[in-house]
Formats: structure tokens, C-alpha cells, sequence
């Protein structure tokens, strides 16, 4: 018989990982990365990329590249508010009120859960590579939020990608999952999840390992990406003062510099600063120009205030709507990549008096939760 996998399927990350032995181990990607960019693209030959090279192509292709595609899954048109609508490709309703995903290249429409259905199909595939086993079932993780329809059509890409769904489980349980949670006898629970580019926050009451959202809040489009673009709006006046030159028009430019900006926001993590490097970014009248330059964390900090103040009121109303104050939540779970960020964490500490829990990396505690289950 197959194994059976947990699926974490984020909207910018997912992460797939089974039970070893009785321990949830997170399995690495064929390009050795244990999270998958959740993004899917067709390059100019239509070879269907999945992952980090279709991630590459983004802002070079971005018609026929799909990122933000679980933002659709499971959604009519006229649910869809102008947010999601502002993506570089282009969505449309087919005649039934369905949002329907146009790739020029291919010449053809595609349904949000045929496109997941292929980043589905790699995380089995790469895991089944790596374990040396065949995969056939998997249990799949979705925001405490989504409807029936939202879970019914992320079962229908599990189905897509020749998957047996055991179970569709919600993101914050699976998180509380991977903390064995379940295990005590009462516990009320905040979890904090920033991914790339959403934000939630879950309360939920456990007893006797019975999961009860009491309450859920967030906001769709506040997540690390914006962290990003605040680095890349930095570099790009600087450079625009200094050269009289907007790297954010030069598409190729842009990338590379949206690439820069996530990977020193990630150092800050780490260290209090970093150097920013990007040879041969433009082309001025004497030659080619260079971005060489420094970060620091405080810097970084002074870019983001309102994006820190913007994850308050999401915690505040969900504590309200549950009807708890702050003393009365037992634990934080730190989920998402964005909350490795120290000005995140120290906001959350502001506001639940608990050191959070973080000995489970927060990108991959979602899908551990989900082997456990
Ligand atoms: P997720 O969707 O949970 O995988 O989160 C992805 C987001 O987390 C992206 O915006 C990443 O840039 C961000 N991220 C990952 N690692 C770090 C880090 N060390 N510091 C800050 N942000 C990070």
C-alpha cells in the first residue's frame, strides 16, 4: 500500500511531510528545498514549470505564470473582491459565474484547481522520489475560514492530481497538531500565521482533543511580500536620486531587485545588517550601473510601521469575537515564514503576555501537523 502524506497548500509556500517512524519529517523537493513556491507558470516552449522555476519567471512571464492561486480556489466571480483581482495574469468568469485562469501561451482557460492540482502533483512526486515509495493518499491542510465549496475544490485538486484525500484539516489545528496540543485536557490557543502574503489569526479551544475555533480574523492581503516591497521601494529611490533612473519600470530589473529584497528581509532575521549586491542593474550614459549597499535592521524596522500596525486590530477583533482577553489564551503558535521576523515577534508578545511557541520551524509546522494527523 502507499503512503500517506501531509500537504500544507499555502498561497505562497507549500510544504509537504510524512511520518517517519512515528516522527512527521518535512521532505525535500527534487532542488533540495523542503517549501515549494506555490506558483506554476509556462515558459515560451509551454514546458509547465512548478516551484522555484516557475517563481523565476514572475515578473518576465507573468501571464503565463500563476502565483496567489488559492486566493481562487473554490470561488465565484461575484465573490471576489478587487484585491484578488489585481494579479498580473488574467482571471475572467465562464459563462457558469466560475473564475477561470486564461494562459495566453497555452492558448487555453484553466480552473484554479487544475493549475493547484499541479503543484500538488510535484510535492507527491518529488516526496515519492525521496521516500522510494508511492504516495497515493495525502491529508490536506486549509484556512480555518474556507467554506464548503472552498474545501470541496481543494479536495477536487487533490482528486486532479490522482490523490486520495483522507481528510481536509484546518491550517490552525494542524499548527496546534504539531505541538501535540491535543494531548492536554483544556487549552485555549492563539495562533499568529503571516505567510507571503496573508495574514490569520485562529483562537481555538481544545479539549480532550476536540478542536474548537472559537473565532478567526486576518487580512488577505498583508503578508512578507509587502515587507519586500518596501526594501525594493527603498532601493529604487535611492537609485532613482542617485541616477535619475526607476529600476521599478525594467522588468528584469525589478526582479532581480524583489529577489534582493526578500533575501536581506530574511538575514534580518538573523543578523542586524546586511549587504545589498546587484552588479549590472542598469545601463546609464557612462556604463553600466551597480547596486552596492548595506541594510541594517533598524532601517528595515523604520520602512514597515504601518504594515506592524495593520497585524493588530485582526488579533484585537478575533479576541473580542471569541469573547477571551489576552490572559486567558494559554499559547501562541508562530506560523508562517514572516513571523521569523524579530519586529513581528515583538508584537506579539505585546499583545499576549505568553513567550510564543516556536521550537517547530513556523513554515513547515502546518504540514508536520498534517503527517501527525
Ligand atoms: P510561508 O508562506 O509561511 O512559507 O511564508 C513565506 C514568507 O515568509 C515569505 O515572504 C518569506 O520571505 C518569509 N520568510 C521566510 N523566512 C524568513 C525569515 N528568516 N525572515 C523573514 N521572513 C521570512
Amino acid at each position: 500500500m502507499g503512503r500517506i502524506v501531509g500537504i500544507d497548500l499555502g498561497t505562497t509556500n507549500s510544504v509537504v511531510a510524512v511520518l517517519e517512524a512515528g516522527r512527521p519529517q518535512v521532505i525535500a523537493n527534487a532542488e533540495g528545498m523542503r517549501t515549494t513556491p506555490s506558483v506554476v507558470g509556462f515558459t515560451k516552449d509551454s514546458e509547465l514549470l512548478v516551484g522555484q522555476a516557475a517563481r523565476r519567471q514572475l515578473v518576465l512571464n507573468p501571464r503565463n505564470t500563476f502565483a496567489n492561486l488559492k486566493r481562487f480556489v473554490g470561488r465565484a466571480w461575484d465573490e471576489l473582491d478587487d484585491s484578488s483581482l489585481s494579479v498580473p495574469y488574467t482571471i475572467r468568469a465562464n459563462d457558469r459565474g466560475n473564475v477561470r485562469v486564461a494562459c495566453p501561451q497555452m492558448e487555453r482557460e484553466y480552473a484554479p484547481e487544475e493549475l493547484v492540482a499541479s503543484i500538488l502533483r510535484k510535492l507527491v512526486d518529488d516526496a515519492s522520489t525521496y521516500i522510494g515509495e508511492s504516495i497515493e493518499a495525502a491529508v490536506i491542510t486549509v484556512p480555518a475560514y474556507f467554506d464548503d465549496a472552498q474545501r470541496q475544490a481543494t479536495r477536487d485538486a487533490g482528486r486532479l492530481a490522482g490523490l486520495e484525500v483522507e481528510r481536509i484539516l484546518n491550517e490552525p489545528t494542524a499548527a496546534a497538531l504539531a505541538y501535540g496540543f491535543d494531548r492536554s485536557a483544556v487549552k485555549r490557543v492563539l495562533v499568529f500565521d503571516l505567510g507571503g502574503g496573508t495574514f490569520d489569526v485562529s483562537l481555538l479551544r481544545i479539549a480532550n482533543g476536540v478542536f474548537d475555533v472559537k473565532a478567526t480574523n486576518g487580512d488577505t492581503q498583508l503578508g512578507g511580500n509587502d515587507f519586500d516591497q518596501r526594501i525594493v521601494d527603498w532601493l529604487a529611490a535611492a537609485f532613482q536620486e542617485h541616477h535619475g533612473i526607476d529600476l521599478r519600470r525594467d522588468r528584469q530589473a525589478l526582479q532581480r531587485l524583489t529577489e534582493a529584497a526578500e533575501k536581506a528581509k530574511q538575514e534580518l532575521s538573523g543578523v542586524a545588517s546586511t549587504p545589498i549586491s546587484l552588479p549590472f542593474i542598469a545601463t546609464g550614459a557612462d556604463g553600466p550601473l551597480h547596486i552596492e549597499t548595506r541594510l541594517d535592521r533598524t532601517t528595515f524596522e523604520s520602512l514597515c510601521p504601518d504594515l506592524l500596525d495593520r497585524l493588530l486590530l485582526p488579533v484585537q477583533t478575533a479576541l473580542r469575537d471569541s469573547g477571551w482577553a489576552a490572559e486567558d489564551v494559554d499559547d501562541v503558535v508562530l506560523v508562517g515564514g514572516s513571523t521569523r521576523m524579530p519586529m513581528v515577534q515583538q508584537l506579539v508578545r505585546t499583545l499576549i503576555p505568553h513567550e510564543p511557541c516556536q521550537s517547530v520551524n513556523p513554515d513547515e509546522v502546518v504540514a508536520i501537523g498534517a503527517a501527525v494527523q
